[in-house]
């Protein structure tokens, strides 16, 4: 078990996948019942040499694993990685640092307090926030979320954290129409209610109605949290973040933007208008393994009132108090204790890219959504439904004699799909049948997506001979 060789024949194995992204086919080839008896079985009472673990493990994976860190995945809003942040990925896993306390790891430390700084800088957010690293967009929201129910809750003299939420005065939470699941989720992991929410409407690219808002406000007596959007995961669409910020802190109240990935528009001069203001909000939670380019798992939540931060995320035990106080514990940001060092890959990869690379990134995933809207859409029976604004296009197949364009549109998602040159998911946008394409890793080229547009066309060709 202590051969080290196999990191050497490992890293050989990722070499070999990762070189075989830009041809293999996208999807996976294997069904779940042949996934289960290559890898499956009873647990032998006998070891087996570690480096055949791994060689069996790769091999009998690689019909089940999805390229979706290579150029032609255009599925959900799915990120790759860049080889600088696997490299930095891997030292976190080979360091292994719990990086809870800064006694754990001084180095771990100091890494999360310059990817927080080097984060609020290219977001234009302000300094003095606090900054967690959490799993992912779920968790991001959650301490953003967290950290409102203890701050509005605080100014009518309840400790939520303390005191719970049983017997509490009401807290008024407004979403918008479109906004992503993971809030719902957040606000039932919350105890302020999946349902027990006041939506307002989206306009037909999915933003926000601002004088909707107005109205709602109006009725919200106390404290009141406002959840709004930069990039919907359908139509990449913003919320128009300065008006909904202006009225809801004119109301008393705590705004929350989800920008799982269009928070980083903000780290491009031509992107930056679409989240114009944002910098006023109280929370925002983001991603690093979508258009960042980093592993999963990562999330960055970033609470402008850090003190709301604190202590909304912090418990203390005297075991645990090793030092004056004077350096970052980072377990006091986060829900969990013991972690992986999930600020290494994205010190990594900002530090590669620098500013000019990473608003580069932006600029090309928003280009290549361009092309393909262009394309797409100069196609006769192909219609772009949305304001391609950002990285995401949603196209729909019209049936030719006045049919399903339901039905069409989702059988064109599966021959995409099963033909395997790139991958993309469907979805339902305003009552009609979608194809979704999104286009956030940082290896896909022109090529890529003419070849991707070619593959789409002939799949909804395909269907027209029958
Ligand atoms: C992806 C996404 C989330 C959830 O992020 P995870 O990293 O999957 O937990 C939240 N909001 C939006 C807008 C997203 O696109």
């Amino acid at each position: 078990m202590k051969n080290l060789d196999i990191l050497e024949q490992t890293a050989a194995l990722a070499r070999e996948f990762l070189e075989s992204l830009p041809t293999r086919k996208v999807g996976a080839s294997a069904d779940v019942e042949s996934l289960r008896k290559a890898l499956g079985g009873p647990l032998p009472d006998e070891g087996v040499d570690p480096a055949k673990v791994i060689e069996e493990l790769v091999r009998k994976s690689d019909p089940g694993v999805v390229a979706s860190a290579g150029p032609r995945y255009f599925g959900f809003v799915v990120g790759g990685s860049y080889p600088v942040a696997v490299a930095a990925d891997w030292m976190t896993s080979a360091w292994d640092q719990n990086v809870g306390l800064y006694v754990l790891s001084p180095a771990a430390a100091v890494i999360e307090e310059v990817a927080a700084a080097w984060i609020l800088d290219v977001l234009g957010l302000p300094h003095s926030a606090g900054v967690g690293f959490v799993t992912g967009g779920h968790m991001a929201n959650f301490v953003g979320l967290a950290a409102g129910r203890h701050e509005v809750l605080r100014r009518v003299g309840w400790n939520v954290e303390e005191q719970g939420l049983i017997g509490a005065p009401p807290v008024n939470v407004v979403v918008g129409e479109e906004c992503h699941i993971s809030i719902k989720a957040v606000l039932g992991y919350l105890g302020l209610g999946r349902k027990n929410v006041k939506t307002v409407p989206a306009d037909e690219q999915g933003r926000m109605r601002a004088d909707d808002l107005a109205g709602i406000l109006r009725t919200c007596q106390g404290p009141t949290i406002v959840c709004a959007q930069a990039g919907d995961v359908d139509t990449g669409a913003f919320d128009p973040m300065d008006e909904i910020i202006t009225m809801t802190h004119a109301h008393g109240g705590w705004v929350h933007v989800d920008g799982a990935f269009g928070l980083w528009a903000a780290a491009n001069p031509e992107l930056k208008h679409l989240v114009k203001g944002m910098e006023k909000a109280d929370s925002w939670g983001t991603d690093g393994h979508k258009w960042l380019n980093v592993p999963y798992d990562s999330g960055i939540s970033i609470v402008a009132n850090a003190a709301a931060h604190n202590y909304s995320m912090t418990v203390t035990a005297a075991y645990l108090e090793q030092t004056d106080g004077s350096v970052r514990d980072a377990f006091n940001w986060v829900p969990e204790g013991s972690r992986r060092g999930r600020a290494a890959p994205i010190y990594a990869t900002l530090r590669a890219l620098g500013r000019k690379g990473l608003a580069a990134l932006l600029e090309e995933s928003c280009r290549h959504a361009k092309r393909f809207a262009h394309q797409l859409g100069a196609h006769p029976g192909i219609e772009v439904l949305n304001d391609v604004v950002l990285n995401q296009v949603l196209v729909r197949f019209l049936h030719p004699d006045g049919g399903d364009s339901d039905e069409l549109t989702r059988t064109v998602v599966s021959r995409v799909q099963a033909d395997g040159t790139c991958w993309l998911s469907g979805t339902t946008w305003k009552g009609r049948a979608a194809m979704r394409i999104s286009i956030s890793g940082w290896s896909t080229t022109d090529d890529d997506v003419d070849q991707s547009v070619a593959a789409i066309i002939k799949a909804k060709e395909s269907l027209r001979q029958h």
